[in-house]
């Protein structure tokens, strides 16, 4: 192999161009710092933008309309011709979005300074880092490194991915056809999303769990309401199951399983997604070698410097301990850069991370939930509002719902908002806001909101846990 030995200095070299890393570059080199940002695919963006929340919620759109579409005649009187999905032009929408909104990552690279090199790269000790490219070693040294190589989706001994019949999520967003049955290992949130996107393109879907409840870690009342309703939409679901094997011949593949009464069963689909976590990508990038410090599940522990326990060299975003979600990631590498750079910023706070499942409704959540109040031995109070008595959701027709804030008895204080309503993720905003700034319940239940819009039925939410609604 053919070594650049020059050893160009940087001030900051990111190993991994998704939403902590490529975010993080560009924070640096706006405060002037000489940036590189390598990543191993050609183009910037990560697991978010290239295999994960950007194309699954850019097909999810399409299933969105498609479904709706189909009912335009039965509820608002309006005809249609008859409708037909044409896959291959979803997917080249899907690939444009990403590819559109990838070049707007390389272009802001450009405008702010940041070096971006594709290629594989390897710490080879502080300061020090070797990035491998079609038979090509360049050597760079890094004042600072910092480490966003995410993760990537856990396997299951009996279920080994082929990219055939058994799959992972990357796989499950770039089907050529609607499968006939698609099984869903794993009942959480890419799951439940990737699995509401091809039923309502056409797909039987049953999701198997092997816990007692789906989304655990979310409102189960919430999370109940919106089981109804996908079961109404027809998705199937197997709780508190053991897998025992798979069996595949011509016509699919089937999972036996051990149902709650230990009785075993088939069930026959045509693809199995592997849905079951993500695990750290703490093994790649020559982390091994450097000894860093890691929690049970392989996570690099930081300190609130986002510095791991080798001088100079930090980690961020699904690496580290705390919700893999893109935008934890990119809060993180923000503030890494800007308290490396001697400025003032408070520490990301965990607990007021939204968290968004975009199926129709959303569940949105931020803070606690109700149990886990509970559970940290807090008293509470709760106030709930049905969608049902929201005039803007009846007007769309989207009255399915339900707005639940969760306060500390004590001061009223709030500890949690948890929406399952049309477009939940664009609205839950108000309330992270208020649990920042540490309102109570009474304080967000006197907020103005226009009307009519949903975010009314957060207010009355908010009213009911600070004493008393209005519409209720
Ligand atoms: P990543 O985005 O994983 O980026 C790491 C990068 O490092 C990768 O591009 C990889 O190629 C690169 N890399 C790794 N090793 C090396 C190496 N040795 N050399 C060079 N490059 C390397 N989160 C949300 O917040 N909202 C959502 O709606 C959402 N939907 C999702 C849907 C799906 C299907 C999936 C799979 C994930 C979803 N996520 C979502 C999670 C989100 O994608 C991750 O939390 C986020 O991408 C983590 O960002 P990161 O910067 O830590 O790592």
């Amino acid at each position: 192999m053919k070594t650049d030995g020059a050893g160009e200095s940087f001030d900051l070299v990111v190993i991994g161009g998704g939403p902590g890393g490529y975010v993080a570059a560009i924070r640096a080199a706006q405060l002037g710092w000489r940036t590189l940002c390598v990543d191993r695919h050609g183009r910037p963006g990560g697991t978010c933008l290239l295999e994960g929340c950007i194309p699954s919620k850019t097909l999810l759109e399409t299933a969105r309309l498609f479904r709706e579409a189909q009912h335009l005649v039965e509820e608002h009187g309006i005809e249609e011709s008859k409708l037909s999905l044409d896959v291959k032009t979803m997917m080249e929408r899907k690939e444009k979005v990403v590819d559109g909104l990838s070049q707007g990552i390389a272009h802001l690279f450009r405008k702010a300074g940041v070096e971006f090199v594709t290629g594989e790269a390897r710490v080879e000790g502080p300061g020090a880092v070797a990035i491998t490219s079609g038979g090509h070693e360049r050597k760079v040294k890094a004042e600072r490194i910092l480490l966003a190589v995410g993760s990537r989706p856990a396997e299951l001994f009996l279920l080994p991915v082929d990219g055939h019949r058994i799959l992972h999520s990357g796989h499950v967003l770039s089907f050529k056809r609607v499968p006939r049955h698609l099984i869903i290992v794993g009942g959480g949130v890419i799951g439940l999303e990737l699995g509401s996107l091809w039923l309502r393109l056409g797909s039987k879907v049953t999701v198997v769990e092997m816990l007692p409840e789906i989304l655990p870690g979310m409102d189960q009342t919430l999370v109940r309401h919106l089981t109804r309703q996908l079961r109404k939409e027809g998705m199937q679901f197997l709780t508190g199951v053991h897998l025992v094997r798979v069996i595949e011949d011509e016509d699919g593949i089937s999972l036996v399983y051990r149902d709650r009464e230990d009785r075993e069963e088939v069930l026959a689909g045509t693809r199995i997604l592997v849905s079951a976590g993500r695990v750290p990508n703490s093994d790649v990038a020559g982390i091994p070698q450097l000894g860093l410090l890691k929690d049970a599940q392989g996570r690099l522990l930081v300190d609130d410097q986002y510095a791991t326990s080798v001088p100079g060299i930090y980690a961020i975003g699904d690496l580290t301990p705390g919700p893999m979600l893109a935008h934890r990631a990119s809060e993180e590498g923000i503030v890494m850069v800007e308290r490396a750079a001697g400025l003032q910023r408070d520490n990301v706070r965990l607990d007021t991370i939204p968290q968004v499942l975009y199926t129709d409704p959303e569940l949105a959540a931020v803070g606690l939930t109700e149990e886990q109040a509970r559970q940290q031995g807090l008293e509470v109070v709760t106030g709930s509002f049905p969608l049902q008595a929201n005039g803007r959701a009846r007007s769309m027709g989207k009255a399915e719902g339900l707005v639940k804030v969760v306060a500390r008895a004590e001061d009223n204080r709030l500890l949690g908002v948890h929406i399952l309503a049309p477009h939940a993720g664009e609205w839950l905003s108000t309330a992270t806001l208020a649990i920042k700034k540490g309102m109570t319940a009474q304080e967000l239940g006197r907020l103005i909101c226009p009307h009519p819009s949903l975010a009314e039925a957060l207010k009355e939410a908010a009213m009911a846990a600070g004493g008393k609604a209005i519409h209720l």
